[in-house]
């Protein structure tokens, strides 16, 4: 059979708008899997955001708040002040900013939260270590929580804590609920240890003589940048954080079943968050076989020996 020129410029037009077609699907394709593992990741990041952050968990607790009108008071302890400036990162940083920034912002959630809040100091004053604990003691306190910031010349990031040497189940409760609730809000979990960092039978002394469940709570180094930007950049959900581990802490030993409730929306939060890793991760797979099919398309009318 013999061809015309027209019906063979015919023919060609027609593969060549089939081939810009099938391109074009391909890229539509291609996009549409780049843009759900752009939704995906943000709603990731937000859920895992929120997690620590506890919007949703700070209504939840609020609610609760005001049905229980008398939840106590919590002693907040921002680590030294005045002419203890604390540790530095070897430039204008303190820590006794940093414990005071994050210690009074712990204030407001916990208000939120239905508790009254006593601190050691609320702006920038030197306070004698073992009065604080007094203080505590004096306000009639349930929990006593010092907040400080840790550094070390050899490296180090993270969130540790100390609780008194007798190591007492319900100091090392709260203790370890704050680092696994700053360690939903990103940072390091370290440990909880009983004692000073350098001899399990002293103790610090802000908790040395207090009459309630205490923890000197270290929030990443001073000396590692990251925890720095994390402290910094995730203030409110950090704080949140501690206030919100506080508040589990009460929860769990003055209040059983709201504790149950809270682990039932936490284990909820956790599974919802594997399935937004698991649908990323099989979006991603979809889009290398729809760019690994891209890149056989591209070979289209070459010759592979070429
Ligand atoms: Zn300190």
């Amino acid at each position: 059979m013999q061809l015309s020129d027209a019906e063979i410029r015919e023919i060609l037009i027609r593969r060549k708008k089939a081939k810009i077609r099938k391109q074009k699907r391909r890229r539509r394709r291609m996009l549409i899997a780049l843009l759900l593992i752009i939704v995906l990741i943000f709603a990731f990041i937000k859920l895992k955001g929120s997690k620590g952050k506890g919007t949703a968990e700070d209504e939840k607790a609020a609610d609760k708040a005001a049905a229980a009108q008398n939840r106590g008071v919590i002693f907040i302890d921002p680590g030294h002040g005045g002419m203890d400036s604390g540790s530095d990162d070897d430039k204008d940083r303190y820590e006794k900013d940093d414990t005071l920034k994050l210690g009074l912002a712990v204030r407001d959630k916990l208000q939120a939260l239905g508790f009254k809040v006593a601190m050691s100091r609320t702006e920038d004053e030197l306070v004698d270590r073992t009065e604080r604990g007094k203080m505590a003691n004096k306000a009639g306190a349930v929990f006593f929580v010092s907040i400080h910031r840790n550094k070390a010349d050899g490296g180090g990031h993270g969130v540790e804590g100390f609780i008194p040497k007798g190591d007492d189940k319900e100091s090392r409760l709260l203790g370890e609920n704050i680092m696994h609730f700053l360690g939903r809000a990103g940072f390091t979990e370290r440990t909880i240890r009983a004692g000073t960092l350098v001899d399990p039978n002293d103790d610090y002394e802000e908790i040395a003589a207090t009459d309630m469940p205490s923890v000197l709570i270290e929030v990443g180094f001073l000396s590692n940048e990251d925890d720095n930007y994390r402290f910094d950049a995730h203030m409110d959900q950090n704080a949140s954080a501690i206030a919100n581990a506080i508040n589990y802490t009460f929860m769990q030993l003055h209040e059983p079943e709201a504790a149950a409730e809270y682990e039932e929306f936490l284990t909820q939060l956790d599974n919802t968050c594997e399935k937004v890793i698991n649908a990323t991760g099989e979006a991603l797979s979809g889009l290398q076989d729809s760019l690994s099919g891209a890149e056989e398309g591209s070979g289209e009318g070459i010759d592979p020996q070429a």
